[in-house]
């Protein structure tokens, strides 16, 4: 008699679908789309027109008005039933995309999966500013974070404490606080810190706002921005500051080039 062994299931895979621009999800998360059986999409900010790598057969389900078991039962009977499920995620899936949750279920329930990164929506929104995070000489960290809003922030976290740093900001899902996010930053930056608010980074629709600290909430409220926004803040968008990096400085060589 044949030895007939049960077929692997394919992994459930993760992916970041990138900032909205559907040319910015990667060629492996595309590829992962294209060969999908069922995909799962953050429908809330992530573009429909990704799905047209999708094959017409694919089953494809928004998760925007689904729960977290919802959302986990099709992950798990999708993938023990032999099916590619893909699990599509905004920007990039290790940033605010609830992403241990629904690993955590999967580990339980000993389905394996795999995580395809993706562009996050801080990067698209310094490239629609056309602006380095991390400038020599003004700053060399960033960080990302957010207001608390029903997902609680630890108390070390308060944005008035990272603001002490004055380092480079990157403030998720806050623009609907934009009055709050810019009081606690003034607690550790000056008023006159360049800001800037990015609505939908890299979508046609896409909004830049610029200004200090001092202007930005009242800016970016008359422009009826409060959701689909990052704001930054930080002397590197100052694009006039800064001393230039040692990397291609004439005078200096390192292992790949020499002096
Ligand atoms: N994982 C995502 C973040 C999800 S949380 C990432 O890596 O980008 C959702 C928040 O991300 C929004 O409230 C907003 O602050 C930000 N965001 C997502 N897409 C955006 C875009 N295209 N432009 C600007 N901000 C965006």
């Amino acid at each position: 008699m044949k030895n007939i062994r049960a077929r692997k299931p394919f992994p459930v895979i993760f992916a970041g679908a990138g900032p909205g621009d559907p040319e910015l999800i990667t060629v492996k998360g595309m590829n992962a789309l294209k060969k999908a059986d069922i995909v799962i999409y953050a429908g809330s900010l992530v573009s429909k027109k990704m799905l047209a790598y999708c094959r017409k057969a694919a089953r494809i389900h928004d998760s925007a008005p689904m729960t977290l078991p919802e959302i986990t039962s099709l992950m798990v009977s999708g993938a023990r039933s032999g099916k590619r499920v893909v699990r599509l995620h905004t920007g990039d899936p290790a940033l605010y995309g609830a992403l241990r949750e629904q690993a955590c279920v999967l580990e339980a329930q000993d389905v394996p999966y795999e995580i395809i990164p993706g562009v996050s929506s801080a990067f698209a929104s310094a490239a629609a500013l056309k602006r380095e995070l991390t400038v020599p000489g003004v700053s060399q960290t960033v960080i990302f974070t957010r207001l608390p809003g029903k997902t609680p922030a630890p108390a070390n976290e308060k944005l008035s404490l990272l603001s002490r740093h004055q380092a480079t900001i990157c403030v998720f899902l806050s623009a609907g606080m934009i009055d709050k996010t810019v009081r606690e930053l003034k607690k550790g930056y000056p008023p006159d810190t360049p800001a800037a608010a990015v609505y939908r980074a890299s979508w046609k629709d896409e909004v830049v706002i610029t200004g200090h600290l001092k202007n930005i909430a009242a800016r970016v409220k008359a422009a009826g921005i409060s959701r689909q926004a990052m704001i930054i803040v930080g002397r590197a968008l100052d694009g006039a500051v800064g001393e230039c990096s040692k990397l291609y400085a004439p005078g200096f060589g390192h292992g790949f080039r020499k002096k």
